[in-house]
């Protein structure tokens, strides 16, 4: 109701002329929408989980849409310099990928590269040299995928139980103890991955299909290189997908995540990304003391000269989202309007 309401609104500005002054105002001008996507269904991840996936025939709308409102998709690390210099162009956007899923190899880019934006993605590298299913994402969509079935939860949970999967609120308790079970029994990898295969085969999900799919999988290094030769940002998300609360641990993610980019990549990168938009005030010492330029949250805004650099908000653009309202954003009148506190800022959370 809210939602029509909303577009209803919208509408009105529209045809009313302001937001088209909007777009063209000095303070839109002053401002950089950073929008931040994750994946791009390499088959119907978009129906388990709309707010972090999105259809290929989405985000080409979304491409359009850039296009036709005539925005100025920059490249991160200059649309930032020029953000804090006050000399953006009109209706600047960037546009930012998180994780580094295969199917930005597969799905995002060949739709980017036909408009020829520039695009940065974050790439977190442990399961890119791992190369199969992330375990704390993937069990969600097994349990999504079993949804018409019963499991009986022993071997996955370490006690008796038998639970329906039909319900969302199921499948997100049973998904906990799960990902809780294995952090306790401090799994391997490779052990990970062996439940994960058990949990499809108990749920009647073809695993080896999702392994040639590469559902839920990260790019290979072979092919992020293969990306940062064509143009691709490739910048941090830290190794493991993780910001510990200690300094070295901290520290250590963003070296070993900047190791592995440069050594994929032969760049160096210095700009960063929030795992699961998770931050604490006393990271951002620690970024500086790392030599990183930027970095980017979950918060829901535009960034403005006003913002830290190293508290960027940005704008997550996700499946359900009608056409009206993403170029509510585009223009900047969508801060007009009454908004619903974020979604669910993340995927997994510690994912190994
Ligand atoms: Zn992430």
């Amino acid at each position: 109701m809210l939602k029509k309401l909303k577009q209803t609104a919208l509408r009105s500005l529209k045809s009313a002329g302001v937001s088209a002054l909007v777009q063209d105002s000095r303070w839109r001008r002053q401002r950089l929408l950073i929008l931040a996507y994750h994946g791009i269904s390499m088959f119907d991840e978009h129906e388990w989980n709309g707010s972090q996936y999105m259809s290929p025939e989405v985000l080409r709308g979304r491409m359009q849409q850039l296009k036709r409102s005539r925005c100025a998709v920059l490249p991160l690390g200059e649309a930032i310099e020029r953000l804090y210099r006050n000399d953006l162009p009109d209706r600047a956007v960037t546009l930012t990928f998180d994780d580094g899923w295969a199917d930005f190899y597969h799905r995002a880019f060949p739709i980017i590269s036909e408009f020829g934006f520039p695009v940065t993605l974050y790439l977190t590298t442990f399961y890119s040299d791992y190369n199969r299913p992330v375990f704390d994402v993937v069990c969600s969509y097994l349990l999504w995928r079993g949804r018409a079935r019963t499991l009986q939860a022993r071997e996955f949970i370490g006690e008796e139980a038998s639970v329906n999967l039909t319900a969302n609120d199921a499948r997100e308790a049973v998904l906990r103890k799960i990902r809780d079970f294995a952090a306790k029994q401090n799994l391997s990898a490779s052990e990970k991955d062996a439940r994960a295969a058990a949990l499809a085969a108990h749920l009647g999900v073809d695993y080896d299909e999702l392994l040639q799919r590469r559902v839920i999988h990260n790019v290979t290094p072979a092919e992020a290189k293969d990306l940062s030769g064509r143009g691709v940002d490739v910048q941090l998300h830290t190794h493991r997908h993780r910001t510990p609360l200690d300094r070295e641990l901290f520290l250590r993610e963003i070296e070993d995540n900047r190791r592995r980019i440069n050594e994929i990549t032969g760049k160096n990168p210095t700009h960063f990304c929030y795992p699961s938009g998770v931050y604490d005030p006393k990271f951002l010492p620690w970024l500086s003391e790392a030599g990183i330029k930027s970095a980017t949250t979950c918060e829901v805004g535009f960034a403005s000269p006003a913002s830290l650099p190293l508290l960027l908000p940005r704008f997550l653009d996700n499946n359900t989202m009608a056409p009206i309202e993403f170029e509510a954003w585009l223009t900047g009148i969508s801060l007009a309007l009454p908004r619903r506190p974020s979604p669910a800022r993340t995927l997994a959370g510690e994912r190994i």
